[in-house]
């Protein structure tokens, strides 16, 4: 895999740096009737390899030094994945430069590559900012008022969270850094959040989890799957941003979303399409 490659969008430049790749499955898709619609879906899609996620972090050239949104999957997941490190590596940006690291969410493929596999921060200068709603759900919770996804998963996110406690800053609705601000994106986890990131022009939105699997949700957004926390409020908040993306001149930078995953999304008739750029 050659360097990986940057994109000038206004004045800010932006690396998708490709982590790996997992495979979703329709099991994942709990109602019967959505379940077969999805099956069609992925049939007419080219069949399993339509279910297969690219998942991506985002490395930012900001002028007060690099930042990640998100941090890959370390060695939490498979072999497949936690190239994070590798293609960081490719740009020639060190760990101990990353300044800031704007997590959409605390899951496994998203904050794993925060640590090493004995659990020592990975980015010793790096401040991890959270949505505080985020943060309170996965940080101040008693693990018995969780659902019991959420609650098999918070051993992970301590490993990932803890050794940056002194530096994890919370922050409201609105807030983040300079020319980036939290949007809460909820469903997915309670304090799922689009980070918008202003450019100059178009602004950036990276908006985590929003869409798991493209072949499903750009076309039927109200699919289901159990990664979604409340099912509900998630498919409103995929209508919503899928709506806003197609509406405006936004970037979308998703998590999941072809490689590079980055480009916009258009409303065809009958369902959305990702144009990566180019
Ligand atoms: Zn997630």
């Amino acid at each position: 895999m050659g360097q990986p490659r940057t994109y000038r969008i206004g004045n800010l430049s932006i690396t998708p740096l490709l982590d790996g790749d997992l495979d979703a499955s329709l099991d994942k898709v709990p109602d019967p009737d959505d379940r077969a619609a999805a099956a069609q879906l992925i049939a007419a899609a080219g069949g399993d390899k339509a279910l297969t996620m690219d998942c991506h972090a985002f490395l930012l050239h900001l002028p007060e030094g690099p930042a990640l949104i998100d941090a890959g999957t370390g060695v939490m997941m498979h072999e497949r994945l936690g190239h994070l490190h590798a293609r960081l590596a490719e740009t020639g940006v060190r760990h101990e430069d990353i300044r800031s690291i704007f997590l959409t969410h605390a899951h496994k493929d998203h904050f794993g590559g925060l640590v090493d596999a004995h659990g020592v921060a990975m980015f010793p200068n790096a401040e991890i900012v959270l949505h505080e709603v985020e943060a309170a759900f996965w940080l101040d919770t008693k693990p018995e008022d969780m659902p019991a996804r959420a609650r098999d998963a918070l051993p992970m996110a301590h490993k990932a969270l803890d050794p940056y406690r002194d530096r994890l800053r919370r922050v409201p609705e609105g807030g983040g850094a300079k020319g980036i601000a939290a949007r809460l994106a909820p469903g997915h986890t309670p304090g799922h959040t689009a980070w918008v990131i202003e450019t100059g022009a178009a602004p950036i939105v990276a908006w985590g989890d929003v869409v798991h699997v493209a072949a499903l949700h750009l076309v039927r957004p109200e699919t289901t799957m159990v990664y979604d926390l409340d099912p509900a409020t998630a498919t409103a908040t995929r209508k919503a941003m899928l709506h806003w993306m197609a509406e405006s001149r936004a970037v979308v930078a998703g998590a999941h979303l072809a490689a590079p995953g980055i480009g916009h999304i258009r409303r065809g008739t009958d369902r959305y399409v990702f144009e990566q750029l180019p």
